[in-house]
């Protein structure tokens, strides 16, 4: 029997059609575990017509005064505010984070927005008034073309607000390919712009698979894609894009997986430190690339820390991310579910200590949801794949260090460094630290160090495959070509050929 389920289509030249391929994934409200739409799976052809219409849009959009452009943005922004608890609601019903939680995530994106606002500004370069004999020089910062985003799960709506924006003001047109996961946000989002009077063919979403990301890749229109997801994904879209061959190659930023420590000294303020360690690890439940996933404890502060995350965690109020008082929602399916459980099971198994178990946890009323509660470890060593591997759920390790230098070492051991946070009260041993470390974003008694709109984000190792980090003044150097102009009239032109090499004369 035919499935009544909606069916999540693609947003292309303007309008939502109707997908042709015939792949379709299910998309679960993972509070529930019940089905609530179905996503359409793109093929070649159908990522090929949003190119085209990429493609058509992307020079007279290019040729549109950067202050009009931001003035549709500034349109987009009134319309997110409008919309902010629908667009959360969307998100907490696909993903299963916590409402209040959902509308964080909007305003992070929103940010974005309103520095994208700003384009006018961000796109002036530099004047030189006569280098010489007559001259002047200067630069433009001139769109790409054709660009594109593909975007993970746990976050639908600001993840893509790190790309499309920052992409469009700067002059280009844009294809989204979120998560399959929960892809209705795509759309609310896509209608947004339209609303905002975003000529047709500026934003498009293609939902889909990796038969969609590869086409996208793929596509010689394609000049430029920004990708934010786990490392192996990452990694495989750099090394695709790096094999691009011609005279103008796709430049990739990857921005991959994480495992982020939360180091905690002995004169920190434990109070403030294990409210830290709570919201940071088991909000979001756990799926934030910034999320904390290990706690350092530093000397003699590890019993006293141990002991006051236990009764915090075991308390943690987990239920439907839409009832008010709740902490923690489910994780986004079942399958991810059962794979967090059975990085627990190896936790045991290879000897860490299990101080609270979060598996078997039913929540009345939500059964079949994809519910697990916080889980806590300690004694984890860096040998093992619970400290290793990025679980990507509620769980916490404690690693036991002698002192900083040990603290240190160990983190930048690590294959990821996306986030780190230290929690101190002495300002030499904070300096230290942020110098010492090799992490891309560093949080001083700040757990989660997520940098503004205005100041780039981006992990270093594993955690990033590229040269820019994303959003910010990186956002738009990645979404633009640099040109030098130097420009004389004829009236400065002195007679006859130069044979040296032209200086300032
Ligand atoms: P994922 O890598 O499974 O998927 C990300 C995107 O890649 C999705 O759009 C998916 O459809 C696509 N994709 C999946 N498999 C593919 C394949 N084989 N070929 C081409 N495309 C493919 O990631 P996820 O599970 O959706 O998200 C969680 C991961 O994202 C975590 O590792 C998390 O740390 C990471 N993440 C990183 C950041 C960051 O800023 N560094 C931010 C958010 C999430």
């Amino acid at each position: 029997m035919a499935s009544t389920l909606p069916v999540i289509g693609h947003f292309v030249n303007g309008h939502v059609i109707s997908p042709t391929s015939g792949r379709h994934q299910m998309v679960y409200n993972p509070a529930t575990g019940s089905e609530v739409a179905q996503v359409a799976l793109a093929d070649v052809a159908e990522v090929n017509a949003a190119v085209h219409s990429a493609s058509v849009a992307a020079p007279g959009w290019a040729d549109t005064a950067p202050l009009k452009r931001a003035r549709v943005l500034f349109k987009f922004k009134e319309l997110i505010e409008k919309h902010h608890d629908d667009l959360a609601a969307i998100i907490t019903r696909e993903h299963g984070k916590v409402f209040s939680d959902a509308k964080g995530e909007v305003v992070r994106g929103l940010e974005i927005v309103e520095f994208a606002c700003g384009i006018p500004q961000l796109l002036k370069t530099q004047f030189t008034d006569n280098i010489g004999g007559g001259i002047d020089n200067w630069q433009l910062r001139q769109p790409l073309g054709v660009t594109a985003g593909v975007t993970p799960f746990n976050f639908p709506v600001m993840v893509p607000l790190w790309m499309a924006p920052m992409a469009i003001a700067c002059g280009n047109s844009f294809i989204l390919k979120p998560s399959e996961r929960d892809p209705s946000a795509s759309l609310m989002m896509a209608q947004m712009f339209q609303d905002a009077g975003l000529p047709d063919g500026v934003f498009n979403v293609v939902q889909g698979d990796k038969i969609a990301v590869d086409a996208l890749i793929q596509h010689p229109d394609i000049k430029a894609l920004s990708f934010v997801g786990s490392t192996p994904i990452a990694e495989y879209i750099y090394a695709q894009g790096s094999q691009r061959r011609g005279a103008y190659p796709l430049r990739v930023q990857a921005l991959g997986g994480a495992k982020n420590h939360l180091v905690v000294m002995p004169d920190a303020d434990l109070e403030q430190a294990v409210d830290a360690l709570i919201g940071a690890a088991y909000g979001s439940a756990g799926e934030r690339c910034m999320a904390i996933s290990v706690a350092v404890a530093v000397g003699s502060v590890a019993d006293k820390l141990v002991n006051a995350l236990v009764p915090r965690v075991t308390s943690l109020k987990v239920k439907n991310g839409m009832e008010s008082d709740a902490e923690m929602g489910p994780v986004v399916s079942s399958a991810h579910k059962e794979k967090i459980a059975s990085y627990i099971d190896q936790g045991i198994k290879a000897g860490a200590k299990l101080l609270v178990d979060g598996r078997g946890i039913t929540v009345p009323g939500h059964e079949k949801g994809f519910f697990l509660g916080g889980s806590l470890f300690d004694h984890v060593s860096p040998d093992m794949t619970i400290y290793q591997d990025e679980i990507f759920g509620p769980v916490l390790c404690v690693v036991r260090v002698p002192d900083m230098a040990a603290a240190i070492e160990l983190i930048n051991a690590h294959e990821f460094g996306n986030g780190v946070a230290l929690f101190t009260s002495d300002g030499n041993t904070a300096r230290e630290f942020s110098r010492r470390i090799e992490v891309g974003m560093v949080g001083v008694n700040v757990p989660i160090p997520v940098p503004m709109a205005w100041h780039s984000f981006g992990g270093w190792k594993r955690s990033l495959f590229g040269d820019t980090h994303i959003y910010g003044e990186e956002g738009v150097r990645f979404y633009t070509r640099y040109k030098s102009i130097m420009q004389r009239w004829p009236a400065t032109i002195s007679k006859g050929a130069e044979f040296t090499m032209p200086v300032a004369k």
